[in-house]
């Protein structure tokens, strides 16, 4: 898309950069805690950044429903479905347990939280960590259910109440409703499936022409939400908590250019470097958004127009892996822990560093695409192993970044695991450019 010159992702690029230095120099000039410089971010820099969001959050549940149905209904045939659903599932915890995996000796190795004193720990808790989110993040993980009833509560009684709570946590609830739908769907005679699935194909094309509107307010939106990050945070928290960050993208980079390339080369037959140019859109599109679920239409879209998969494998796979495939979340989970430990001083033997690394898995699967959709997961995981979860305040404050790079990660995986299945499904796809030259 181009306006004025330009491209859109050339325009969000430029968002962000002017948004850090903008609140880098507002940092360096009032110094941290500034009343006035907060007063900008808390009254025009965040809403309008929430602004951005809520415009793409709003058309999260029609654009799911819709596009899981087609999705599930365009199988037709129930074996053929669930082959998919094991292949995407198999992919999906074999690709998070190696990027938990690469996570954890990547901590271990450097130990980025040993060299903090009781001392900073507190004065970074205090001078940056955001201890009021932390602590609600803390509550609403008191709620944690048993597994049984977890399970019980994928299925819904009220698929509408799953909706309204799509972002809070009910979204895998209604994509189950979705998937039922769907396969129900396919099922029913063709008269009476035709008007549903026209109107189903017209609300997934509206849904996607509002995301088209708001990406247009992305460079604006991106300048606002980093800029209230680095005003407030500035250098000397990405600094203090420098090693921590690094590492994070270091070992995000790594599952991105080796996993990933490997897995794309061995099996969906597909040249790596062709496959990422092809989809850099929905990449930059995840960094801006920092939700695989606000990203979800442009990877639908780019999975059909620039990969040429076949669009019942991809509205599946890519539906389903907005919330339930994240590598970036898992190995950033994973990483995060035993950060935390280690400036608590609390060693892990490997039975804990093991737990801590099949609950980033499963954690991975049930975090929402949101941004900060982590958190929550976090903060259980430190309990179980008994660090204290309020020590989550001190990345919250520089999670932004962090939170947009493993978007990227968690929404290339969903593209690769669907290239992937698309070649063991038989149907190779075709690249569009490579089918015309
Ligand atoms: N922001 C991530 C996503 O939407 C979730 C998270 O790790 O917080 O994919």
């Amino acid at each position: 898309m181009k306006a004025g010159g330009l491209s859109l992702h050339a325009k969000v690029l430029i968002g962000l950069v002017l948004g850090a230095v903008a609140g880098l120099s507002a940092q360096a000039a009032f110094g941290p805690g500034d009343p006035q410089v907060k007063w900008w971010v808390d009254q025009i820099a965040k809403p309008v950044g929430n602004v951005f969001l809520n415009l793409i959050f709003m058309v999260v549940v029609p654009l799911l429903f819709s596009a899981l149905v087609l999705g599930v209904s365009d199988l037709g045939d129930g074996r053929k479905l669930g082959r998919i659903g094991v292949r995407s599932l198999m992919l999906t915890v074999v690709l998070s347990g190696i990027a938990v995996v690469i996570g954890l000796i990547a901590v271990n190795a450097v130990k980025p939280g040993a060299g903090i004193t009781p001392e900073d720990r507190d004065r970074l808790i205090a001078s940056y960590g955001d201890t009021k989110k932390g602590d609600e993040l803390v509550a609403k993980s008191k709620e944690a259910k048993s597994v049984g009833d977890t399970l019980v509560e994928i299925i819904p009684r009220n698929p509408l109440e799953s909706a309204v709570k799509a972002l809070d946590g009910g979204l895998i609830a209604f994509m189950f409703f979705a998937l039922i739908f769907g396969v129900a769907l396919s099922t029913v005679e063709a008269e009476k499936a035709l008007p549903v699935k026209q109107f189903l194909e017209g609300l997934l094309a509206v849904a996607m022409k509002i995301i088209d509107y708001a990406m247009r307010f992305a460079p604006i939106g991106v300048f606002a939400l980093v800029f209230g990050t680095t005003a407030i945070l500035g250098m000397n928290a990405l600094v203090a908590l420098g090693k921590y960050a690094g590492l994070v993208l270091l070992a995000l980079s790594f599952h991105l250019i080796v996993v990933y390339s490997a897995a794309l080369k061995l099996v969906a037959k597909r040249n790596p470097l062709e496959f990422f140019r092809s989809i850099k859109g929905v990449m930059l599109t995840s960094f801006a958004t920092s939700s695989s679920n606000a990203t979800l239409p442009y990877a639908l879209r780019s999975a059909e127009e620039d990969l040429g998969l076949p669009r019942e494998i991809s509205n599946f796979v890519l539906t389903v892996g907005a919330t339930a495939n994240q590598n970036g979340t898992a190995l950033f989970e994973g990483i995060t822990v035993i950060f935390l430990a280690q400036v608590f001083g609390i060693q892990l033997d490997l039975g804990q560093q093991l737990t801590v690394m099949g609950l980033s898995i499963v954690a991975g699967i049930g975090t929402a695409g949101v941004p900060g959709g982590s958190w929550p997961y976090i903060a259980i995981i430190l309990a179980t192993i008994g660090v204290p979860p309020t020590a989550i305040g001190l990345c919250i404050g520089i999670d932004r970044i962090l939170d947009m790079s493993r978007t990227v990660l968690n929404v290339t995986g969903d593209m690769t695991i669907a290239a992937c299945v698309a070649q063991l499904e038989g149907t190779p796809f075709e690249h569009p450019a490579e089918a015309t030259g």
